[in-house]
C-alpha cells in the first residue's frame, strides 16, 4: 500500500491575489466557494470575475465540496508520495487538485471524493479531496 498523507501545513503557498481573497476568507471558515455566471448559469473553476464561457458577470456561491475523480496520477517517487487529480465537482467544473489522506490503491476513476482543506506552509487553506467516507462522521463508504 502506498500511503498518500494529508501533509497539513506542508503545502506550497498559493499565490496571494485580491481576486482570491474572498475564497481564502471563506476557506478559513471551512466553506468552499465557486463562481457562477449570472448570465449563462454555468459554474467554473478557478474563480474569475468574467465567465470563461460567455464573458458574463459572475458571483460567488458556496459549493457542496462533493465530486468524482475524472483522472489521476500517483507520484510514487515523491517523498512523501502524492496523488494529483482532476476532480469534477457536483456543480460541474473540473479542477486540478490533489487527493490526500488515502491509500493510492484506493483511488479510481469515477471515485466519489469530498473536499478537505489542508494548509500551506504559511497557513493558507488549499482545497484537496479525499475518498468520500474517509474521515466522514456519517461513516458512509464509497460504492465499490
Ligand atoms: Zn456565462
Amino acid at each position: 500500500m502506498t500511503r498518500i498523507s494529508l501533509r497539513d501545513g506542508d503545502w506550497p503557498d498559493p499565490p496571494a491575489s485580491p481576486e482570491a481573497a474572498p475564497f481564502v476568507a471563506a476557506a478559513r471558515e471551512g466553506r468552499f466557494l465557486l463562481r457562477r455566471c449570472t448570465a449563462c448559469g454555468k459554474a467554473h473553476w478557478y474563480p474569475r470575475a468574467l465567465c470563461p464561457f460567455c464573458f458574463g458577470e459572475t458571483a460567488w456561491e458556496e459549493a457542496s465540496g462533493e465530486g468524482t475523480v475524472y483522472s489521476y496520477t500517483v507520484l510514487t517517487r515523491e517523498d512523501p508520495p502524492r496523488a494529483i487529480a482532476y476532480v469534477t465537482l457536483a456543480e460541474g467544473p473540473t479542477m486540478l487538485t490533489s487527493l490526500v489522506d488515502c491509500e493510492a490503491e484506493q483511488i479510481a476513476v469515477g471515485q466519489a471524493v469530498r473536499l478537505v482543506f489542508v494548509t500551506s506552509k504559511n497557513g493558507t487553506p488549499v482545497p484537496c479531496f479525499r475518498p468520500a467516507g474517509a474521515g466522514d462522521p456519517s461513516g458512509a463508504e464509497p460504492a465499490p
